[in-house]
């Protein structure tokens, strides 16, 4: 048999179904204005929701970094590569964290597919562990739950009485309750307080993944525990630092124990080399930026911004379910006319990608809006005309 021509049959299949993906290069400088191909586009499809990725001040703080502890790590955390920057910007998350976890200490990976990886392998290890994972967690949480090899139950999305029932059948001694707070594809926000009462109840973690929270969602930019003033020992918390905190990475924040366990154990943590100290001096910056009157200023013109789409976008066909956060998703249904959607915005110089499955359900490909603090109201009010022709045309 030729093995590329058997590839290749592959590809055209995906290509035949309008599922093929494509990168864009994109040029400097930063998103929300960048110039791709010679041309001046405008982005709605960047996580930076604060706008801090090109931020003087990030930019700087890595700069410095990289003078005082070089360009990498140069070993994995539990041999050479934990630096100084590294704990103290873990203290600092700690800290962050620390008014809804109890004796909260927190653990920093290169990426928050790691941290899921880490964080689900380390407790859903334990012999009888099984898990609860909600329907539309993000790939992470899914691949996390495989390889912990615990058994895993699927709960309906959102659907607390499905997941209560579940709960009940099972006599597992460590119940793992696993949930995006802030969906990726839908920007709907999971009821996490009837969620914790739940695993209160049940004697079950709940782990929160809140990559779209951290930094956009409570009034200092806590996230969601921040956003519902959730406190309880149940609670395993992982934020992104690559998104609204405009730099690279993830971590893990629990009660101390628990970060333990994952450090023995886990071991997408223990067997890979750590991130280079520069980006964690960088956040230190950022989680300033965050917590201070800056964050807050950004994070009400983005609520503004999300206020502003909500209410003026006006659509027939396609449907908008205007969700509270800077992820705004258009469900548009067939995969080529999410396609032939997003080209036609891309010729007007707005940059929206379309999503397909596997990503989203079948019938529900959509454009995924991402609004941030860069944009501006005018922004906004371009992209909403746009979306308005293109739906009539
Ligand atoms: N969880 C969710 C809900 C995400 O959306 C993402 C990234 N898109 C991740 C985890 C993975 O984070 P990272 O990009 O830092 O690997």
């Amino acid at each position: 048999m030729n093995l590329i021509a058997h590839l290749e049959g592959q590809l055209r299949e995906l290509d035949e179904r309008s599922l093929t993906r494509r990168r864009r290069v994109a040029g400097t400088p930063c998103a929300p204005r960048l110039v791709v191909d010679g041309r001046p586009l405008l982005a709605f499809c960047s996580n930076d929701y604060l706008g801090l990725a090109a931020h003087p001040a990030l930019v700087a703080a890595l700069a410095e970094g990289a003078q005082l502890y070089g360009a990498g790590s140069g070993g994995s955390h539990l041999i050479s590569g934990h630096s100084r920057a590294h704990e103290l910007l873990e203290e600092r998350l700690a800290e962050f964290l620390s008014p809804h976890l109890d004796n909260a200490r927190a653990l920093t990976f290169s990426t928050g597919y790691m941290a899921n990886l880490a964080m689900l392998t380390a407790l859903g290890l334990d012999s009888g562990a099984e898990i609860f994972s909600e329907q539309l967690n993000h790939a992470s949480l899914i691949d996390g739950a495989r390889l912990a090899r615990a058994r895993v139950h699927l709960y309906p999305h959102a659907d607390l009485a499905a997941l209560e029932a579940l709960l009940v059948a099972s006599s597992a001694q460590s119940k793992l309750v696993v949930t995006d707070s802030v969906f990726s594809m839908d920007g709907d926000i999971a009821p996490l307080p009837q969620l914790l009462a739940l695993c209160e109840r049940h004697g079950a973690w709940l782990i929160v993944d809140d990559a779209h929270g951290f930094g956009t969602l409570g009034a200092n930019g806590r996230g969601a525990l921040e956003h519902f003033n959730l406190r309880s020992p149940n609670l395993v918390y992982m934020g992104t630092l690559g998104k609204a905190a405009g730099v690279a990475g993830a971590f893990v924040a629990a009660h101390a124990s628990v970060i333990e366990l994952i450090i023995q154990r886990a071991r997408p943590y223990i067997y890979t080399t750590a991130a280079p100290p520069a980006l964690a001096h960088a956040l230190l910056a950022s989680l300033d930026i965050i917590g201070g009157a800056e964050g807050a200023a950004r994070r009400a013109h983005l609520g503004a911004l999300i206020e502003q789409f909500g209410q003026d976008l006006r659509l027939d066909r396609w449907q908008h379910p205007a969700p509270c956060t800077a992820i705004q998703p258009i469900i548009i249904g067939a995969n080529d006319e999410a396609l032939r959607v997003s080209a036609g915005l891309y010729r007007q110089g707005l940059w929206v990608p379309a999503i397909r499955p596997p990503t989203v359900a079948p019938g529900t490909a959509r454009l995924r809006v991402t609004l941030c603090a860069a944009h501006t109201h005018e922004d906004v009010a371009q992209l909403i005309a746009a979306l308005n022709l293109l739906e009539r045309m």
